[in-house]
């Protein structure tokens, strides 16, 4: 992502904020700067890496002042660590790959017939009263960390 782009966005989440009168105060600012630095969403302890100046305890609390701002979006997978990115509507609309195994998450980006193919789906949706705000889709699985090495059963068996 370039410079540009995270000006751009540091000016959205201004004024998300001032709307919600919510103060953008420095450390704030450094947490969107490293999740918009991110390829993908990160942990509490992975931010804390990116940025040793920033203290994980107002971490956690600024990372909800975000979330409930609608800064932040907050992905829960199988492990205990929560991983965050900045909200969709202001870094672009894409899917993610979970590891049920480890808690890893990757971003994925889908092709225009699965988008395509969703946007159907709301149409169906709507027809039948229901307001559509957007959608998630999440491929769950292993990844290759977590893979079983595939020669591991011929190894053993007999
Ligand atoms: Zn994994
Ligand atoms: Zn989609």
């Amino acid at each position: 992502m370039g410079p540009g782009r995270a000006e751009e966005i540091e000016r959205a989440v201004r004024r998300r904020l001032d709307e919600q009168q919510v103060r953008f105060t420095p450390r704030r600012r450094r947490l969107v700067e490293v999740l918009a630095a991110a390829t993908r969403p990160v942990t509490i302890a992975e931010i804390s890496a990116q940025a040793p100046d920033l203290a994980v305890s107002s971490t956690y609390r600024n990372l909800v002042v975000l979330e409930t701002a609608g800064v932040v979006h907050r992905i829960v997978t199988g492990d205990d660590f929560a991983r965050f990115e900045l909200a969709e509507d202001l870094t672009g609309h894409h899917h993610h790959l979970v590891c049920t195994a480890c808690g890893a998450v990757e971003d994925l980006h889908a092709s225009a017939e699965l988008e395509a193919a969703v946007a159907a789906a709301a149409g169906r949706a709507r027809r039948r009263g229901f307001v559509v705000e957007g959608h998630r889709l999440d491929l769950l699985g292993r990844c290759p960390a977590c893979r079983e090495p595939a020669s591991a059963a011929s190894a053993t068996g007999g």
